[in-house]
């Protein structure tokens, strides 16, 4: 079985970065028959609006592990969008030109429907990137001014039609998240977040479609085991089973 993790966190909380335990990392993933990780860096170590010079140091370290394990790790280049059209275009080129950068990731800065969100878009069409939104079901309102709900991705996905996103989280966005993803060709939903919940990644299967359901696991919140088990234990056929493990993610991102 050849797997593609798109979504993970080799460095978190500045644990787990030096070279040797790097190295581990990759070994261990190998075993389990993961050929390629996409590392969307160590999005929280600086809370929830870091600063410009924190996102250079961020995607910075990203390039780092590219550098030791070039053909294991692809990167997005994380983003704060509320830092405004230049900041997020200078910095976008950055990891792009020099670093060739695949995506672009989004954490909770802000939420997928503000208007800061129109550069972040524009830097993705110019540069053909990808973009992973994290996305939860939010029922807390207060909360959701910073922290995107399915809707709000959904919705981002609608008004950028050309450009491809990755709404994360499967079991975060849950059932209702898969039926608002709905319909959306340039919408993706990557399995990562808590643990394996029954028939959900059926639901999403028949649902959006095998092709546009993608493997993560959040590591290292998350063990490889337990999420390529969700994945492995799904009552879908083993064509599907390969898309979401890997072909899905080598087309979307390149990678053969
Ligand atoms: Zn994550």
């Amino acid at each position: 079985m050849r797997i593609i993790d798109v979504h993970t966190h080799p460095i978190f909380f500045r644990k787990g970065a030096t070279p040797k335990e790097v190295a581990a990392l990759v070994a261990q993933s190998r075993a389990l028959g993961i050929r390629h990780m996409v590392s969307l860096g160590d999005v929280l170590v600086h809370g929830t609006h870091p600063t410009a010079a924190q996102v250079t140091a961020m995607n910075d370290m990203n390039a780092k592990l590219q550098a030791w394990h070039p053909d294991f790790f692809s990167s997005f280049c994380f983003l704060n969008p509320v830092l405004g059209e230049r900041a997020v275009m200078k910095e976008v080129e950055r990891c792009v030109t020099r670093y060739g950068f695949k995506g672009i990731k989004l954490e909770i800065s802000n939420n997928a429907r503000d208007a800061c969100m129109k550069p972040v878009m524009a830097a993705a069409r110019r540069f053909g990137l990808v973009v992973l939104q994290h996305s939860w079901s939010m029922v807390n309102l207060k909360l959701r001014r910073f922290h995107s709900d399915p809707i709000d991705t959904a919705q981002l996905a609608r008004r950028h039609p050309d450009v491809k996103i990755i709404m994360a989280h499967l079991t975060g966005i849950g059932f209702r998240g898969v039926l608002e993803a709905k319909g959306c060709d340039n919408l993706f939903v990557d399995t990562s977040g808590g643990y394996p919940e029954e028939g959900l990644v059926e639901y999403a299967a028949e649902q959006l479609g095998a092709d546009h359901v993608l493997y993560g696991s959040d590591l290292p919140i998350r063990e490889n085991s337990v999420t390529i088990g969700r994945i492995l234990g799904a009552r879908i056929s083993a064509a599907d089973k390969r898309l979401m493990l890997h072909d899905n993610t080598a087309r979307l991102l390149n990678l053969n």
